[in-house]
């Protein structure tokens, strides 16, 4: 928290001395620095926060390569086109705002492809968020909200899955983003930098009003696929492996609608501005349904028959991932709003019928 000091002022009344004042305004950071950076605030889970942020009172600046972003997912604050390996645009962008924190999402997040194409994640993930370090410690901005996954666990050896849970990522994704929560540990002890780190489990849902939603190219995740196939968009959508070791024998994951991902990082930001501590927590519901089960919840929302094709397994998916968010509850005072399935998938079908982009 930071004060202006104004100093001793003498106090009159009708021109009477009462004596001196010591006067300083509170928290100037609260009244006249909230300008938030948002990287990536033209994507899925950015555009949500960057709307969550405006609505709660917050000036925003969105930073975008628009590269998997969308121009009309920013709903409000400043645009800024450009990419963080860009660093002489960084430098002016932040000479130009007074940031108090940055919310950092962009990155590339799929797992296959950071299989085949590491390099593209390691420069993007890892190597521009360095330079945006760089960038924030030279314009002394110390506070940061990193967007981390559950891939940094791998595959679970105990669930619900804690944050003390074994970090052994399976793929290259998972590595660079916990090559970044190293990171911000390190440059905590070493220059001060703050921040909370939020693994998210499986995002889903869209904003309630159809203002924003998912749109991918090409889509890859399931309850966007299997309600495309519900509009008629996609032929079927494939069941990737039905032989786990689960109830029906298909993939067990923890959705999280995208709002309360957005409570939580308005919960973070607070933290942050009221003085706390690094944080590594979360993000779920701490309950699991299967890929069938999405599909029959879809089925019954859509009042439509979602032709699924059985097919192996994909690469790379553990049969289960369901967390324990107790520590997102606790350290942040957050809980989810938006828990039930069928009301995520009732947003996401409502933005299904009115996609914008
Ligand atoms: N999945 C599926 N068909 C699809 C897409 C996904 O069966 O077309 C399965 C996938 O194998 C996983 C679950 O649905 O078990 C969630 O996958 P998604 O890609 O949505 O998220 P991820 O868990 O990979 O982050």
């Amino acid at each position: 928290m930071k004060y202006v000091y104004l100093g001793l002022r003498s106090l009159r009344l009708s021109g009477r001395y009462l004596g001196f004042v010591d006067v300083r305004i509170e928290n100037i950071e609260d009244r006249w620095m909230k300008k938030v950076l948002v990287t990536g605030g033209a994507g899925y889970i950015g555009s949500h926060i960057v709307k969550a942020l405006l609505e709660a009172g917050d000036e925003v600046v969105t930073f975008d390569n628009l590269s998997e972003g969308h121009r009309d997912a920013v709903v409000g604050g400043d645009l800024v086109q450009g990419d963080l390996s860009d660093g002489p645009l960084l430098q002016s962008l932040f000479s130009k705002y007074e940031f108090d924190a940055v919310m950092h999402f962009a990155a590339n997040c799929r797992v296959g492809e950071s299989v085949k194409d590491p390099e593209k994640y390691y420069k993007n993930n890892v190597c521009n968020l360095l330079n945006l370090l760089a960038v924030m410690r030279r314009h002394h901005v110390n506070r940061m909200i990193f967007s981390s996954t559950a891939a940094v666990y791998g595959n679970p050896v105990k669930v619900p899955i804690e944050e003390l849970h074994p970090l052994q990522p399976i793929n290259p994704y998972g590595f660079t983003k916990l090559a970044v929560e190293n990171i911000l540990r390190d440059y905590s002890r070493a220059y001060g930098l703050i921040s909370v780190s939020l693994r998210y489990f499986n995002a889903a849902g869209a904003d309630p009003m159809a203002q924003l939603g998912e749109s991918h190219d090409p889509e890859t995740h399931l309850i966007p696929r299997v309600l495309a196939v519900a509009s008629g968009r996609l032929a079927e959508v494939e069941v990737f492996g039905t032989d786990y070791p689960t109830e029906d024998g298909t993939c067990i994951r923890d959705y999280i609608h995208v709002n309360d991902l957005a409570l939580a990082h308005l919960a973070a930001l607070k933290h942050l501005r009221g003085g706390g501590e690094n944080l590594i927590v979360n993000l779920g519901n701490s309950r699991g349904y299967s890929v069938k089960e999405i599909i029959k919840c879809a089925e019954r929302i859509t009042q439509k028959k979602i032709r699924v094709v059985h097919s192996s397994r994909r690469e790379g998916d553990p049969p289960v991932l369901v967390c324990d968010n107790s520590q997102a509850r606790r350290q942040l005072h957050w809980q989810p709003k938006i828990s039930s399935l069928d009301e995520i998938i009732q947003t996401s079908w409502k933005w299904e019928q009115n996609r914008r982009y």
